[in-house]
């Protein structure tokens, strides 16, 4: 049995009143709550080993690198990465999708072709429209269907000798569908393509094992995973690591400098320039050891329970749509009250402390394919309830009736 209200406790925040009304945190897509555990470590390291790393010979400072190195390899042993090196500690998805992005300026020519979904983030999208502008590189786009899912006939066409580079998301943040990256992995890689998968969707729901997938970079920010903002995973396979160029020049990622010509420090360092978030780095792995102490297989199975408990509730209501309707989806609903903005909603909702969101979810291209402004998302935690689903199936109600 899932103890959900053992697992609550562990969570300060959701004992807090909005509104006057008690907290129901459906924005676990934007960001997800930190539990004590890992407050406990940020409190622990600002109180008592504060130091800035690889650098002093001093106590505090061996402290904290050991316990920075040691996060890394709590990462690297979760996402089961052949070596430590080849994670590189960044300030989330969007840094490390940049730092790939950039890298492959040196690596791409004119004519050369990559392919994004019709399903990304934002930050999945613009890096790459910038790659593509500065090399002549052309960008094509792997379509979606009514269901929210990325039709593979069509993807399989895209692919041609000169595919350089594929990227997409594991999980939809708008959507919450599950794409068949294993099958984008496989194909990509029969046409001599690297495959970069977007994970900041996945890391909450499930383990990925980047050696298992093959996968040539897989991106996640802590924050999605109960740790901290501001920290996040580059994992590169090694070779990939070492062609990129560095992207940041600065402290730390040099071996030796002097006027006439700089050489870079090996990996992870090379792509690690600055003073890092050591404390965020640190609490990175705490969350890590508290999502694997939760089990991953309970949070799967518990999640689809509130999922199909709340989209059976949901749609009970006239005038509701669902948007994305795929069998393989995490526990995320994007919907819609007919002839009603999304925000209005939201705002009622907020009325009644329901936290969800509403808008184009950094997902506008998904919103244009549906022909709609945006949707109100809803999405949950392994330590939310069905409690919880039954208040904002009230609001949801509530606000149907001031709005229409
Ligand atoms: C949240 C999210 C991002 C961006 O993550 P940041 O932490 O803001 O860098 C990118 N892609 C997906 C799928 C996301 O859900």
């Amino acid at each position: 049995m899932f103890k959900v209200n053992d697992i609550r406790k562990d969570f300060p925040i959701l004992s807090r009143k909005v509104n006057g009304k008690s907290l129901v945190y459906f924005d676990n897509a934007a960001t997800s709550q930190t539990p004590q555990q890992v407050i406990d470590v940020i409190v622990d390291y600002y109180s008592n080993y504060n130091a800035n790393i690889h650098r002093g010979v001093h106590t505090l400072s061996q402290e904290a690198t050991d316990l920075y190195e040691q996060a890394r390899q709590k990462v690297q042993t979760h996402f089961n990465a052949k070596f430590s090196h080849e994670i590189i500690l960044t300030s989330g998805t969007t840094h490390s999708i940049n730092l790939v992005a950039n890298g492959f300026s040196s690596l791409l020519k004119k004519g050369d072709e990559v392919i994004v979904s019709a399903l990304e983030h934002h930050s999945n999208i613009v890096p790459w429209q910038m790659l593509c502008e500065r090399t002549g590189a052309i960008l094509k786009v792997i379509p979606m269907n009514q269901d929210g899912e990325l039709v593979m006939d069509d993807y399989d066409k895209l692919l041609t000798k000169n595919t350089k580079l594929v990227f997409v998301n594991h999980i939809s943040n708008a959507l919450g569908t599950i794409n068949p990256i294993e099958y984008i992995i496989e194909k990509a890689h029969k046409v001599g393509a690297a495959v970069l998968i977007d994970g900041a969707q996945s890391c909450p729901h499930i383990k990925p094992d980047v050696q298992k997938l093959d996968v040539d970079f897989y991106v996640v920010s802590a924050h999605k995973m109960c740790g901290p903002t501001g920290v996040g995973m580059l994992y590169g396979k090694e070779d990939w690591l070492n062609k990129l160029p560095p992207y940041q020049g600065g402290g730390e990622m040099i071996a030796e400098v002097t006027f006439e010509k700089t050489t870079y420090a090996n990996l992870p360092h090379k792509f690690e320039a600055g003073t890092p978030n050591i404390c965020g780095g640190i609490a990175f792995g705490a969350a890590i050891d508290y999502m694997n102490s939760v089990g991953f297989n309970n949070i799967a199975k518990y999640e689809h329970e509130l999922l199909d408990y709340a989209t059976e509730k949901l749609l009970a209501i006239e005038g509701l749509k669902i948007f994305g309707t795929s069998k393989n989806k995490t526990s995320v609903i994007s919907f819609n009250l007919n002839g009603i903005h999304p925000y209005d909603v939201g705002t009622i909702l907020d009325k009644l402390g329901i936290a969800v969101r509403t808008g184009h979810h950094c997902a506008q291209p998904i919103m244009d394919f549906y022909n709609i402004p945006g949707t109100i998302r809803a999405s949950f935690s392994f330590y939310n309830t069905k409690a919880e689903i039954d208040a904002l199936v009230e609001g949801v109600k509530k606000a149907k009736m001031m709005l229409s």
